[in-house]
């Protein structure tokens, strides 16, 4: 592989994104990271960093936002280069489209296809993996890799493709492989075309190989988790979706709560687990022993709200370890507060029955009010005594207040 082409290869992914998006994009942020090449390894580092806070504060799906990553893939590719300090030469022929070629140490496990040639990879020819995405190709291929690195494509989509199989039609892809543009068909033969169920595109048989998955869609509008084809491409994309918590299921398709049993019961889970985690969040003792981190470490969203789940998470919840997983974290954080004198002493008592127990929000039979917080027994506010004796008292405080100005004023 030369030189001057890997060159060219890798330029052609960083220069590419000044060339589509440049012209949208603010001078002062453009001069922000210039010479990303000629940076220090510290300069590398607060840039990573000043261009992580920048994306998070940008658009969704914004041309800014799509700058911002590819800019960030380039300072990752260069910081790395400079910690590993593997030659400029062998790093530059290693990254194409984006993607950052390693070779794999030892024999490969199990069969490999390269990517590109749709080969195999025997085991005495070298198999170079990315690091990002996975894709496997042979040394000689590595320079024709075409496909952008999927898990650029993935930051800038922020979540999978949530329409069913949105097909445009082979026509309009003009029976040209959504992908490489191989033509798909013409008057001397017919290369089955193979569609992708989870971008809804055709593809030749290079670029879709009949692999089946899980297709995020199904799932989210029909809870259906059959495994269907998909092309390369989505498949990869998938998996580098699988576990990132970015689905906002309940916003996407509320029904789905109340048809599905098993969705229900998390939610009210989740629920308990949040209410949980205020009193670990102000316990010092919880707080040092780092419970909630190791307990749920980067599952931490789980109790953070409600709203999120990953791919991995909705397979959880149809194949009920979920809910294993979420009654052993709620036991651990119920064994805490019960045992320790300070998330215990800041348990409520209950004003209409004064029974001494302390109670909790997140026990069962607790009636929580929304206004003040202040909890009950659930058979103690129903009834006659329906609303909250603190609101009553607050807003009986309220109203004498307000007599005393308007004495004072007159
Ligand atoms: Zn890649
Ligand atoms: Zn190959
Ligand atoms: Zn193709
Ligand atoms: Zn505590
Ligand atoms: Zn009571
Ligand atoms: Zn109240």
């Amino acid at each position: 592989m030369s030189l001057s082409n890997s060159l060219t290869s890798l330029n052609r992914a960083s220069s590419m994104s000044d060339s589509i998006f440049s012209v949208d994009i603010d001078d002062n942020l453009k001069s922000t990271f210039k010479n990303i090449p000629q940076m220090t390894n510290e300069e590398l580092i607060e840039s990573i960093e000043k261009c992580k806070n920048l994306i998070a504060d940008s658009e969704e799906m914004s041309i800014e936002r799509k700058w911002l990553i590819r800019k960030l893939v380039e300072l990752r590719f260069h910081q790395v280069q400079k910690t590993a300090k593997i030659p400029e030469k062998i790093v530059s022929e290693l990254s194409v489209n984006s993607h950052d070629f390693r070779p794999q140490k030892g024999a490969p496990s199990k069969r490999t296809f390269c990517d590109f040639c749709t080969n195999c990879i025997w085991i005495f020819q070298q198999c170079f993996t990315c690091i990002h995405c996975f894709y496997n190709a042979h040394a000689k291929c590595i320079k024709h890799v075409n496909r952008l690195c999927a898990h650029v494509t993935v930051c800038e989509k922020g979540q999978p493709e949530i329409r069913i199989c949105p097909e445009i039609g082979l026509s309009l892809q003009l029976y040209r492989c959504a992908e490489c543009r191989l033509p798909l068909m013409n008057k001397q033969f017919y290369l089955e075309p193979r569609k992708c169920h989870y971008s809804g595109l055709y593809f030749c048989k290079t670029c879709h190989w009949n692999n089946y998955s899980i297709v995020p869609a199904n799932i989210v509008h029909n809870w259906d988790f059959e495994q269907r084809p998909v092309s390369r491409i989505a498949l990869q994309e998938i998996n580098l979706f699988y576990e990132r918590p970015v689905i906002k299921l309940e916003q996407i398709n509320p029904k789905l709560f109340v048809f599905i049993a098993k969705l229900g019961t998390v939610k009210t889970k989740r629920l308990q687990l949040i209410e949980m985690k205020r009193y670990l969040d102000v316990c010092k003792f919880a707080l040092k022993e780092k419970l909630v981190d190791k307990t749920i470490g980067k599952r931490r969203y789980l109790v953070e709200g409600i709203d999120f789940y990953s791919i991995y998470d909705l397979v959880c919840v149809e194949n009920v370890s979920m809910f294993d997983y979420l009654s052993g974290i709620i036991g651990i954080f119920k064994n805490h507060i019960m045992n320790c004198e300070i998330c215990h002493g800041h348990g409520y008592i209950c004003e209409y029955c004064g029974d001494k127990t302390p109670i909790f929000p997140f026990n069962d039979g607790i009636y929580k009010c929304e206004n003040c917080n202040n909890c009950f027994h659930r058979q103690c506010i129903t009834g006659v005594r329906r609303e909250c004796s603190k609101c009553i008292r607050l807003k009986e405080k309220k109203n004498l207040t307000n007599e005393n100005k308007t004495v004072e004023n007159s």
